[in-house]
């Protein structure tokens, strides 16, 4: 930096004409529905002020530099942005050049006659993350218009060290980026309207639009050029995608900010019959539950947890109180292998069309059965035929939880269908299958289910267990977890 000639100012009044004219996607979250999917609107992303902010004006003969940039505190990284700041205004004074020599303008005047304005954004995503985001904007004599750019920086705040987009991001990040960034303007209001035609084809995953991102502290904020995919008037545009929607893509960031080891946490003891102990869980890592109703039955109950045992895994038994009150044995081994035990009701009736009366005397029996045969009361209840209406609702205390991929077992009773319905799934992280453990094929299928889904890099996790890890939830009483929760 020596070789120029500094004059520090306040800058206030230069600083706000630094032509920043961008407009953030997340501020407008008019979200329409229209039968389509909403995506849930994001609260705008504050810049957060890192070290301190240094303001200056310097002068290279005609050329004025405007200069905003953080001074951290950290030598390494106060270098390394010295350097970046040097790059710009190197770059800057070689396209002045080059402007100058194509127009023969070469511009003998003293003053200064051309301005390159930057200011930033710095965003900390975790503890050592860092990403700066310079907006530099070039008014050049002999252009017409001034032209901005974005100059995105990420840093490890610990070892000083740039770091690259790749070291943050795992396969599948910029396909799920692009999706989200097409469902979300094709869907959100001004920009479904304004949208350039062949947006489909800019925003590719493999566009290199879905590799300019800050990290910021609630997701990931993406940046789309003036006249890229919208027109000019909306100047360049930010798309701010929470981790949430990035889950299982990123590296040290978001979700998977911390090292898995201690990430792994373990389940508290409930004694309840809500799952295992002691079993560890990563919730970097994709998982299902596998959910059996209407049973126990002594076989094929038996020869599923059979199966479960073998492979060190566990479900979630949905048992009949009247059954559970004749196989008490059965249920204790189900809970015995660290497996989640609710209830499916006495007797399988409609609950649909029962009253409230009726309907608080099934469940005050079923915890009856439950708990003379086993010693507890079950928390989650699956309506029988999922059924399970307004009025249910309303009156059931215990928590309703439903699935989401339905083996349909009962009707096929045969293998490969059930494994099929499986497989013809793109992705059951999150999911909740359903079968039913009173039948010989879902008993065989399920030797097979087992080591397939962890072959699939599944961990097979209990109903309860889902709900933490992704939706953060423990269960209540009276409260419906449907469909939506398992998707
Ligand atoms: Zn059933």
């Amino acid at each position: 930096m020596k070789k120029w000639k500094v004059c520090l100012l306040a800058l206030m009044v230069a600083l706000s004409s630094t032509g920043c004219v961008s407009m953030v996607a997340k501020a407008a979250s008019v979200v329409e529905g229209e039968g389509i999917e909403e995506i849930p609107a994001v609260s705008p992303q504050q810049t957060q002020l890192v070290g301190q902010k240094e303001s200056v004006i310097e002068y290279d003969g005609n050329l004025a530099f405007v200069l905003e940039y953080p001074r951290i505190g950290n030598t390494l990284v106060d270098e390394e942005i010295e350097k970046i700041i040097d790059e710009i205004r190197e770059d800057f004074a070689l396209q002045y050049q080059t402007k100058n020599e194509k127009q023969k303008k070469r511009s003998t005047q003293k003053d200064c006659d051309s301005f390159l304005y930057l200011n930033y954004d710095s965003y900390i995503a975790s503890e050592d993350k860092m990403t700066l985001v310079f907006r530099e904007t070039q008014e050049i004599s002999t252009m017409a218009s001034s032209a901005t750019k974005i100059h995105i920086y990420h840093f490890d705040l610990n070892t000083g060290a740039r770091l690259g987009t790749e070291s943050f991001i795992k396969e599948g990040f910029r396909e799920k980026a692009s999706a989200y960034t097409i469902k979300y303007f094709t869907t959100t209001a001004p920009y479904k309207e304004s949208l350039f035609g062949d947006y489909a084809t800019t925003l590719v995953p493999e566009s290199g639009r879905f590799d300019r991102f800050a990290l910021t502290a609630d997701g990931i904020l993406f940046y789309f050029d003036r006249y890229d995919i919208f027109p000019g008037s909306f100047g360049d545009v930010e798309l701010l995608i929470p981790y949430e929607e990035l889950r299982g893509t990123l590296n040290g960031v978001g979700l998977e900010a911390l090292p898995v080891e201690e990430k792994v946490v373990v389940v508290p003891p409930t004694g309840n019959g809500t799952g295992d102990t002691t079993r560890a869980i990563d919730p970097n890592k994709p998982m299902v539950a596998l959910t059996y109703d209407d049973g126990p039955n002594p076989k094929n109950t038996g020869r599923i947890l059979d199966a479960l045992e073998k492979h060190g895994a566990v479900a979630t038994f949905f048992d009949l109180g009247s059954l559970v009150a004749a196989h008490p044995a059965v249920v204790q081994r189900e809970l015995d292998l660290g497996c989640e035990v609710g209830s499916h009701s006495y007797s399988h009736k409609n609950f649909n069309k029962l009253t409230k009366a009726e309907i608080l005397e099934d469940v005050a029996l079923t915890a009856d059965a439950f708990q003379n045969a086993v010693g507890f009361q079950p928390i989650l209840f699956r309506p029988p035929y999922g059924n399970c209406n307004d009025a249910v609702q309303a009156v059931m205390p215990l928590a309703m939880v439903t699935w989401s991929v339905d083996t349909l077992d009962w009707k096929s009773k045969n293998v490969n269908e059930i494994m099929k319905t499986v497989k013809t799934e793109a992705d059951l992280d999150g999911r909740v299958i359903l079968m039913h453990g009173i039948y010989e094929t879902s008993a065989n299928a399920t030797e097979k289910l087992i080591p397939y889904l962890l072959e699939q890099g599944y961990q097979l996790v209990t109903v309860s267990e889902l709900l933490k890890y992704k939706h953060n939830i423990t269960p209540q009483g009276g409260t419906y977890y449907g469909y939506t929760y398992f998707q």
